[in-house]
This record gives structure tokens, sequence and C-alpha cells, in this order.
């Protein structure tokens, strides 16, 4: 073994001992409430596909017909000459959709939180984040040089004890010209709670500070259009930048910032992940147009009714104080990191495919199983879900769902 490979080797030998060893599980099936991993049928609960979109028909053949219109590659990035019909078709379907004056897509919600947060930001400015929020923002404000502060999970009072040191810093420093920058997730993909985006909107008001919420677990999920969380509390027009990935509810792939329409030509001019990266595939550009379609459509209604019957039928039958669980993720959190593998084995015994969630996607500590709903499921495979937890009398807090 070479001495780097050795290094390597004692460093993944600490993982394994901690618990924290990741590898990847090669599915052999497509995406679906049915997958199959190693031959082996499972019922699966660990997809973000929420409304079942990621195999269907009309998704499918949106992508088959771009690829042949348009080929299999973009040859580019968009500002060169990768910027095809259906990233531009793509751009508008998504300020259409979600009622802001511009969009922009990227080529995942990753590149996304990236290049708006860098694009926004720099070394006189404040990022203000969530404690929970999701990785692709905590890289991204380490990034773009701002100060970091960070509030604990939806705690209102510490974020407003930030928000004025920051307009006092912003008077003192600046001559009043640094921004503040507020990032959270709107529902929190590994606790599935809510943020308290009226609260947070009145803040951000209040001190005159900006506020970017990234929706990626909410599109396709909340308000009466499925715009999201902002829209089913009223508050989507006073936020300043809206992130979502379209690898979700969609079905497809990418992400995508939408706003004002001189938010979306700074990103163009400023992004660096939308400058310095070849266009996405036609393929996923045009998937994604249809599931947001599909979303918007009677029948994203019927999928997304649906998806709420199944979180209530589980989380109900989960314990009587969950009857207002407001999200298709439910957490099972159990604690150890070795707890949640070996409940993580007995349900795949099972024929149940539910994955353990450890540091460092979550606190060390609070490994949890993480249960995810689709519109594809049937009351049918809820019930074997239940039924196999009960036989295995797993030990787990919900954490409190907020509103
Ligand atoms: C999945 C996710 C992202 C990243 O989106 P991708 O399109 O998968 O890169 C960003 N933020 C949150 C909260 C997510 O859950």
């Amino acid at each position: 073994m070479t001495a780097f490979d050795q290094e390597l080797q004692c460093r993944l030998e600490a993982l394994r001992q901690q618990g924290l060893f990741r590898e990847l599980r090669p599915l052999d099936s497509p995406q679906g409430p049915q997958i199959r991993i190693g031959g082996t049928q499972l019922l699966n609960f660990s997809s973000n596909d929420y409304l079942g979109f990621a195999n269907e028909p009309a998704l499918r053949r949106a992508a088959g017909a771009a690829v042949e219109r348009y080929g299999a590659g973009a040859g580019a990035s968009r500002l060169i000459c990768g910027s095809l019909p259906p990233h531009q078709e793509l751009d508008s379907t998504i300020a259409g959709f979600k009622g802001t004056e511009a969009a922009l897509s990227f080529a995942t919600g990753y590149a996304a939180a990236l290049g708006a947060i860098g694009a926004l930001l720099g070394r006189n400015d404040v990022i203000v984040l969530d404690r929970l929020v999701h990785a692709s923002i905590v890289d991204a404000a380490r990034l773009c040089g701002a100060r970091l502060r960070i509030f604990a999970h939806n705690d209102q009072r510490q974020l407003e004890s930030i928000l004025k040191w920051a307009d006092k810093r912003k008077r003192t420093n600046s001559g009043g010209r640094a921004a503040v920058l507020v990032v959270t997730e709107s529902v929190f993909g590994m606790d599935g709670d809510c943020a308290p985006l009226r609260e947070l909107v009145a803040l951000k008001e209040k001190y005159g500070a900006w506020l970017m919420v990234d929706e990626a677990h909410a599109t396709g999920l909340y308000g009466p259009s499925r715009r999201g969380l902002a829209e089913e509390l009223g508050v989507a027009n006073r936020i300043e930048v809206q992130m979502g990935t379209l690898g979700k509810a969609f079905g497809a792939a990418g992400g995508y910032i939408c706003g004002s329409r001189r938010l979306i030509e700074l990103l163009v001019n400023k992004a660096r992940s939308f400058i310095f990266s070849t266009a996405p595939v036609p393929a996923a550009a045009a998937a994604a147009t249809e599931g947001i379609r599909f979303v918007a459509s009677n029948l994203g209604k019927e999928r997304c009714a649906a998806l709420w019957q199944r979180v209530a039928e589980l989380t109900t039958a989960l314990g009587p104080d969950n009857r207002c669980w407001k999200s298709a993720i439910v957490p099972l959190v159990v604690g150890a990191e070795s707890k949640a593998l070996e409940v993580a084995a007995a349900l795949r015994a099972r024929g149940l495919f539910v994955p353990a969630i450890r540091y460092p996607t979550v606190r060390r500590g609070t490994a949890r199983l993480r249960i995810t709903l689709s519109a594809a499921h049937t009351a049918e495979h809820v019930a074997q879900l239940l039924a196999a937890l009960k036989a295995l009398q797993v030990n787990f807090i919900l954490p409190p769902a907020h509103a």
C-alpha cells in the first residue's frame, strides 16, 4: 500500500469505528415506492420523489424528445453558447409557476445556493443561518467570505439579537451599505418541521435585512398552487430570494433561484456556479419543465392530496399528538449512530428501506430513521411500515412540529 493509501485507510477505519462509514447502495430498478437493491425487492421510504414523478411517463417522454431535438449535451456554459431552448423554457416555467418576475435554473440545488449567496455577499456583509440549514447553504456561507452568525433552530429571539447587532455594525462600519442576509429552509429536510416564515419576514423587515428561503422540501406540497410554504403563509412576495430544487417533488434534476428581474440579472453576471459550469443536459431541463407543469396541473393537486393522506395515516398511528404533522418527512430519532444502523438493517430484513441518517448530516447522538412518504405509496404500504415498526418495538421520538 502506498503511504497515501495508508493514511486514507486510517481515516476510513476511524469512520467505521464511529458508525459513520458510508457506501453506495446501487439500485437495479427505477425510482418508485418499490425498488430493487442487490436483487432484493424493497418497499422504499427513502426517496425525495414526493409526488411520484421521477419515473412518470410524461417526464420520460419530455426528456427523450429534448434529446432528439437538442442532443445529449449542452456543449458549453449558458453564457457561452449553451443556453438552449429547453433552458429558456425552464426558466420561464419556474417564474410562471412561482409567480415571480424571473427565475434562473442551475445544474443542482447545491449549485444554486453556492451561486446565489456568493453573488449577493462579500467580506463586508453578514450572513445569518438557522442552525439546521442544508449543507449547500453552510458551504455557500463559508465560501462567500461574509461574517457568519448562526441562530438556534427556529429561535426568533436569538435571530433578533443577531439582527440588532448586524444593524448596529452596518451603521457604524460601512455607512449603511453592508448587506445582511438571513437564510432558512421552509421545511427542514432532516426534521420535517417548518420555519415560522411570517415571523421571520417581519423580523428581517424590521431590521432592513434580506431573506432567502430554501423550499427544497416544500415546493409541490404546500399552498393553493403548490408553490411552497411561503405561498401557504402568504409571504412569498416579501422574500427577496426564493430557492428550490428540481430534483425532489418535480421529479427531475437541477436547482433554481427566483425573485425580481434584477436579482436574476445579477446572478447571470455574478453567480460563479452558473457562469463557470456547463449548462445542464437538455433532457434534464425538459424533464424539469414537464415536472413543474405536472405539479401545477390537476394531477399534481390529486397527487398532493394523496401524499397528505399517507402522512396523516402514518403520523396519527405513531402517536395521538402528531395529528397536525405538516410534512412528508417523518424522522424517528433513536439517538446513537449504531442504533440507527441496527434498526435500519432490521427493517431491511423485513423488506423495508428506511435510511439511517447520521452525523454529519445531523448532529452526533441524534441519529434517526428518516421516513419520507410519497404520493406513490398506498395505504397498504404505510400499514406495512407501521406493522414492522411495531414488531421491532423501535424506541424513538418525533421532533416537535412547528407551523
Ligand atoms: C436536496 C436539497 C438541496 C440540494 O438540491 P440538489 O438539487 O439535490 O442539489 C438544497 N437544499 C435542501 C434543503 C435540500 O434538501
